[in-house]
């Protein structure tokens, strides 16, 4: 082993990080605390040829591969135990062309570092809520955020990729080149390839007018209610989620309300700006406000506006399924388990994936579940250890209580490990030809950790479960 990552580092430009250097418990970290994997070497890549180099480490030495891009991934896919890690950190470019309204990104860019690059040129692509998510795991799992009402999924803006495959190769995929590639890489995850770069469609999206809203628990009734009726028929330009968090520290929420759980709305207006006051307040009018901040921001602001709560090393387990409707026993689960949030960086959000998600048909890209109302997640995110056992319960009970209401299958960004085994409910009708194009392109299954699609014909694979162990999923 050591040989063949000597090997490799000399390879890679010495862009290697072993567990010698000095540098590798901060390589070896992702951005949940609890992943505590031991990679035999991390690489920090600095161009697609070393990203090649390193698929072929791996494929040739029958080495697991994780790919790193803003390392965000619940389950800590972007590591792994005593394989390579390619590490996209490094490549975080964005190039921007106002005039094409078309921007690409280097793999290792966080949306933080896209918007602000579109920004400046009054220009946006859809994106996710945190600044500090990469963009190469939010758009291959489908990427859902304040502008998917308007402009649809990340995944849906996408142009074009660089992909290197599991030979090495280095391709396109767009809606003219690798047309299979591309339709499987726009919600498929990170199955099909390593991307080196995303170019995405944009819009002219500037200043908003954003809202951040907090009611108390007791009124969570009311709002939910009249959210589900709003959002049905907001305008497009409207894009908001419904919320159930523990109230934070800050300057626009009373002291009184710090850590106790609380109903929220956060989102924004990108219709004319005069419009702005008016959209926002029948949410300031259907109950009690406890705190609120609604006014113009720069959209970027918008984006980043949580990053400083939920900074990298939190404790974090998640899970979700879609809802094609809030039912009304939705909002009795999501009140009773709404009350017991148990953290302040704990995020129980109802994002509404109603307008122009719904006018791409389910088959034209991979991601399936078009005509779901909304992509709920529960997200539990905690600093202490000694809440792990707690916390992971409270999101399952949680889960279960929702199930009823819920569709079979859930947004492939927002599970955990133990949910591989859910895959085929995630993909529903567009499971066989993920797993015909992985058969073509990844035969091998080089690329399996992830939530993973298995080559047609081959058993499924668990890379994660909670042990620590990798066997075939037992779907008895
Ligand atoms: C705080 C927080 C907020 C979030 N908010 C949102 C949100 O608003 N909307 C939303 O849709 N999702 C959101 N997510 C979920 C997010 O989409 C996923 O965690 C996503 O995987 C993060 O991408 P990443 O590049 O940061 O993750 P990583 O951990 O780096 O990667 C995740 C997986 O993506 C694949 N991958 C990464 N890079 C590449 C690459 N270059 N080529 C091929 N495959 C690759 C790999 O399979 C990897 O295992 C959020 C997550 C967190 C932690």
């Amino acid at each position: 082993m050591p040989s063949v990552i000597d090997e490799l580092r000399a390879e890679v430009n010495g862009h290697a990080i072993t567990p010698d250097d000095a540098d590798y418990e901060a390589a070896r970290a992702v951005y949940n605390g609890m992943i505590d994997k031991r990679p035999a070497v991390v690489v920090r890549v600095a161009g697609v040829n070393e990203v090649a180099t390193c698929v072929n480490f791996a494929r040739n030495y029958g080495l697991d591969l994780a790919i790193r891009g803003g390392g965000h991934s619940a389950p800590g896919f972007g590591t792994c135990d005593d394989g390579i890690v390619i590490d996209f950190s490094a490549m975080t470019r964005v190039e921007v062309d106002p005039v094409a309204r078309t921007a690409r990104a280097q793999a290792g860019a966080t949306w933080a570092m896209l918007n602000r690059a579109t920004h400046a040129f009054g220009l946006a692509t859809p994106g996710g809520i945190v600044g500090s998510t990469g963009v190469a795991g939010l758009t291959l799992g489908g990427g859902i955020g304040y502008l998917t009402r308007r402009y649809g999924l990340t995944c849906d803006n996408l142009l074009s990729v660089e992909v290197v495959t599991a030979d090495g190769q280095t391709v396109t995929a767009s809606s003219t080149e690798n047309q299979d590639l591309f339709w499987a890489l726009r919600g498929g995850g990170g199955n099909f390839g390593v991307v080196t770069s995303f170019e995405y469609r944009l819009h002219p999206v500037d200043t908003v007018y954003a809202g951040i809203i907090f009611y108390s628990i007791d009124e969570a009734r009311d709002v939910a209610a009249f959210y589900r009726e709003y959002i049905a028929s907001a305008p497009e330009e409207f894009g908001a989620f419904l919320g159930f968090h523990q109230g934070p520290p800050v300057p626009f929420l009373p002291e009184k309300w710090h850590g106790r759980p609380m109903c929220v709305v956060v989102g924004m207006w990108t219709g004319d700006e005069a419009e702005g006051p008016a959209r926002w307040q029948p949410f300031l009018d259907i109950a009690p406000v406890a705190g609120s901040m609604v006014g113009p921001m720069p959209y970027p602001a918008l984006n980043e506006a949580f990053d400083a709560m939920l900074p990298k090393g939190l404790l974090a387990y998640w899970k979700a399924n879609f809802l094609s409707e809030l039912s009304d026993g939705a909002i009795n689960a999501y009140l009773d388990f709404g009350r017991m949030v148990p953290s302040v960086q704990t995020s129980v959000h109802i994002y509404p994936i109603n307008g122009a998600v719904q006018r791409v048909s389910p088959g034209e890209t991979a991601f399936p579940y078009r005509h779901a109302a909304f992509s709920p997640v529960i997200a539990c995110m905690w600093r202490d250890p000694a809440d792990n056992h707690s916390n992971i319960k409270w999101v399952r009970d949680f889960w279960t209580a929702l199930r009823p209401f819920s569709e079979p299958g859930g947004y492939i960004n927002f599970m955990d490990a133990d949910d591989l085994g859910r895959i085929t409910e995630n993909y529903s009708a567009n499971y066989a030809q993920l797993a015909s194009v992985k058969a073509q392109y990844d035969p091998s299954n080089l690329f399996h950790i992830n939530q993973n699609i298995a080559p047609a014909g081959a058993p499924m694979l668990s890379t994660f479960h909670e042990d620590g162990s990798r066997r075939p999923l037992d779907r008895s």
